[in-house]
């Protein structure tokens, strides 16, 4: 059977059914374009919603749902405050504050996870004695039908958008023309402007017996919970799931080649992630290695042998090892080639606007490598479209990727802007600083567990190119860790992005008794 089109010429023709793919089309079907999207899973969503964000989430929740309105009010002090300074008198425009509202608003937050509050609720004063067992498999089974729910949803929504839905692979045939194959036929389609929103995969490393492991895909399979297990890596991927298994009572291990972990990342957030990692029983190897993995016949486990500088070299048995070691663009079954497409570093090269160096192909999303993040991927997507087929006033509309904030669903730790040496090295800046704070949220103060809440600000004068001090004192970035820190990042990353300064901060009356009023004390 030929895969479905109904046509064979399109003004755009999206390569991917992800978080990118979908918000592209569907902004480019609302202008009235004409568009096909391909998708070769049977699957709508891609990565975000099949073995990404959405299930990693559920995990990380197994958990109820509390509205966080608190930070909500101050950040809309800050951003009044920093309009006004501006030369804008007037106080917020009530689509403004709509705007800033709902940024926030909608994004609820957790009570932690059900497992930890669970732990604490006898601290609380509720009378539970042993804590019940988590049952994975069942939870599995309700996590993979939202899952499904929400790939019709996204079906649907292509529908109702007039975007047509085609399932095949997509290759180039040449700069306009692509080819999409099914298992037993192909055909062949024709577009103004093709998009490449294909997105990434995760990779086993060349370890002998590294197959013997699994990756994030592998997560999301696991139909039991494992009793003991590896996590090698220690990105957003490796400590967000390290943190869920010994969340939920796995015995587990995380491994860095390096010294650290999250290696990237400000050391206000890594360094209290590390300290917080142990405290909660979880077992850190730095400096260290996965030499080779074998599986015991007789007991089914792994072997897997290590070198650390802590520990020398030895062998342990695991039932799952979890390789969390990067990820890769899906580039290779593109043809590439025979549009003319080139890579850098194994990503697709585009510039500003997502052009690819083809007129008329672009790429964005994970397979461009650049903050491979949701919600970058569907602003570019939403730019692209606009740029393309919105009204002329759109023509240069492209993503901003300065100041994206960011969030590990572990710790919680979040952070957007510079981290303290960047802002070192950046020339548009000078006189860095730091404010810091660091604090036993007031949740623990009647539990027996307790989390360190540590909040950096990096403030800097902004110079113009003379190297005159145009803005005293400006917040180029801001790392947080601690008890809602997600929550609480999305609306400073508002204040951050329109450039306030700490004096701005400290002129915002907090709300107390919060975190993120912490955030604004004059020091
Ligand atoms: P994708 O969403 O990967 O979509 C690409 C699509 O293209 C896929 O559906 C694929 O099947 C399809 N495709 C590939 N090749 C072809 C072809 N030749 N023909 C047709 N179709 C093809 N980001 C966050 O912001 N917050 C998070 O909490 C978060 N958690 C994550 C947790 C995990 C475990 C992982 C792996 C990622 C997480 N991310 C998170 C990152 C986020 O999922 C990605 O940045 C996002 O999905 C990228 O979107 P995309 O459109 O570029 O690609
Ligand atoms: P990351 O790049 O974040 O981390 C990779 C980790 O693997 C690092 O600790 C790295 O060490 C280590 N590593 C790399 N190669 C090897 C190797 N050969 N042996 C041992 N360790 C190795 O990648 P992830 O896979 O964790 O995540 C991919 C991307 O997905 C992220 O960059 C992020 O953009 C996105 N994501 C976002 C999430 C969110 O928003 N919450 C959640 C999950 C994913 P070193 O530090 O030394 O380089």
């Amino acid at each position: 059977m030929a895969p479905v089109t109904k046509s064979q010429k399109y003004d755009y023709l999206v390569i991917g059914g992800g978080s990118g793919g979908l918000a592209s089309a569907r902004r480019a079907a609302q202008y009235g374009a004409k568009v096909a999207l391909i998708e070769s899973s049977h699957k709508l969503g891609g990565t975000c919603v099949n073995v990404g964000c959405v299930p990693k989430k559920i995990m990380f929740n197994a958990g109820e749902w509390i509205m966080i309105l608190g930070t909500c009010p101050s950040i809309i002090l800050v951003v009044d405050r920093v309009i006004k300074e501006k030369g804008n008198n007037k106080p917020l425009h009530c689509w403004t504050r709509m705007l800033v509202i709902l940024s926030i608003v909608p994004i609820p937050t957790q009570i932690a996870s059900i497992a930890e509050a669970l732990h604490d609720a006898k601290d609380y004063g509720f009378g539970i004695k042993t804590i019940p067992e988590f049952d994975w498999t069942a939870f599995k089974q309700k996590r993979d039908a939202y899952i499904k729910r929400l790939n019709t949803i996204y079906e649907n929504n292509l529908n109702k958008d007039g975007v047509e839905y085609i399932w095949g692979k997509a290759s180039f045939i040449d700069a306009k023309t692509v080819k999409i194959k099914t298992e037993d036929a192909e055909a062949a389609v024709n577009a103004d402007h093709i998009l490449i929103a294909t997105g990434g995969r995760p990779f086993f490393p060349d370890t002998p017996g590294a197959e013997l492991g699994i990756d994030s895909d592998g997560f999301f399979d696991l139909e039991t919970q494992p009793k003991k297990v590896i996590v090698v890596g220690t990105g957003y991927i490796g400590v967000e799931m390290a943190g869920i298994f010994n969340t939920l009572g796995t015995d587990t291990t995380i491994v860095s080649r390096s010294k650290e972990i999250l290696r990237t990342f400000d050391p206000t957030i890594k360094d209290t992630l590390r300290e917080e990692i142990k405290k909660e029983g979880l077992r850190l190897l730095t400096d260290a290695k996965v030499i080779s993995v074998t599986k015991d016949q007789s007991s089914g486990l792994l072997k897997i042998e290590f070198d650390s500088n802590e520990t020398g070299r030895t062998v342990e048995d695991f039932d799952t090892l979890l390789w969390a070691i990067g990820r890769k663009p899906n580039v290779e079954d593109l043809n590439l080639e025979a549009a003319g497409v080139t890579l850098a570093e194994g990503h697709i090269l585009v510039d500003e606007y997502q052009n690819t160096v083809v007129p008329n192909v672009y790429a964005l999303g994970d397979v461009c490598g650049k903050a491979q993040l949701t919600p970058v991927a569907i602003a570019a997507g939403r730019q692209l479209a606009n740029r393309l087929f919105g009204p002329p006033s759109f023509k240069d509309a492209k993503l901003d990727y300065s100041n994206i904030p960011t969030v590990v669903f572990h710790g919680t730790c979040g952070t957007v802007g510079l981290t303290e040496s960047q802002a070192h090295e950046n020339t548009t800046f000078t006189n860095v600083k730091t404010y810091t704070s660091r604090f036993t949220n007031m949740y623990y103060a009647m539990t027996e567990r307790k989390a360190v809440t540590s909040y950096k600000l990096v403030v800097a004068d902004k110079i113009d190119e003379s190297g005159t001090v145009v803005k005293r004192e400006q917040v180029v970035g801001l790392h947080i860790i601690g008890r809602d820190s997600a929550e609480i990042l999305q609306g400073f990353a508002v204040a951050v992005k329109m450039g306030a300064t700490k004096s701005q901060f400290d002129a915002t009356v907090a709300l107390h008794p919060t975190a993120a009023e912490e955030l604004l004390h004059e020091d």
